[in-house]
């Protein structure tokens, strides 16, 4: 199945500029969202992960299913003031100011081995962030994962080099 036809492509979203890639047209339909899901469970299956951690809003859309198929726990990470106990964060440079990732401070035991997953992977900025975050509060990052990843300008996964990392669709950018 080639997952990347579900992908609809919405220029001009959020702003001027942006080419944003929607995802609710791939998980919309049982088939392609099921085989998104699977490979990433074959993928990190028997891989010892304790905790799945996903990043607001869309990241949760594939984040607790596979948390659950993986028998692992799920992980809020949430944008600033939005969960309720006390948190850790981290916060990470945007092309024009800062943005700001927050986590409970108790979510991640020590040592704990932990799948941390995104919708996209555009700059890498928020994914690394996050995976900071997880490394603060003692997780071990075994691996990280995207439906989607901007190659190209972006360089995106240069940023997140040392870590094992897998995407299900590579669409190319031009600045
Ligand atoms: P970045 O930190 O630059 O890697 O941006 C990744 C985050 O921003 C992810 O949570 C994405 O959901 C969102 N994002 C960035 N660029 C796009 C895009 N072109 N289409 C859809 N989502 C995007």
């Amino acid at each position: 199945m080639n997952l990347e036809e579900y992908i609809r492509t919405v220029d001009g979203f959020p702003k001027p500029g942006i080419s944003f890639k929607d995802i609710t047209t791939l998980c919309k339909i049982h088939a392609p969202f099921k085989e998104s899901c699977d490979i990433l469970v074959n993928h990190f299956k028997n891989k010892g992960i304790k905790k799945v951690a996903a990043i607001e809003a869309r990241g949760y859309v594939w984040g607790g299913v596979l948390a659950y198929q993986l028998e692992a726990g799920f992980v809020l990470i949430r944008k600033p003031g939005k969960l309720p106990a006390e948190t850790i964060s981290e916060t990470y440079e945007l092309e024009y100011g800062t943005d700001t990732i927050e986590m409970h401070y108790d979510a991640i035991e020590k040592g704990e081995k932990v799948l941390l997953f995104d919708d996209l992977l555009a700059t890498g900025g928020t994914a690394k962030a996050a995976a900071n975050l997880i490394e603060k509060a003692g997780g071990i990052i075994e691996g990280i994962a995207f439906v989607i990843e901007l190659t190209g300008s972006l360089h995106g996964r240069d940023k997140l080099k040392g870590y094992k990392m897998i995407s299900l669709i590579e669409i190319p950018v031009e600045e």
